[in-house]
């Protein structure tokens, strides 16, 4: 078995395979470095189990400053 290129066993990008950068490690451009981030992102923000429905309007009743 022969490589394309000295780098045999060098670490690849978690993103798309490429060999990575030491820059941007562990990834090979900043471009993954951001998909990675935006998955990280989306997964601690979105909630599970919960869908995105929002009450507009005040059900809570006026509170009033009069004492
Ligand atoms: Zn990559």
């Amino acid at each position: 078995m022969s490589v394309p290129g000295p780098e045999g066993s060098a670490p690849r990008c978690v993103i798309c395979g490429k060999p990575q950068v030491a820059r941007f490690r562990p990834f090979c451009s900043k471009r993954c470095a951001n998909i990675d981030l935006n998955r990280w992102l989306k997964g601690a923000y979105a909630v599970p189990g919960r869908p995105e429905d929002e009450e507009e309007g005040g059900a809570l009743p006026p509170t009033s400053a009069k004492g």
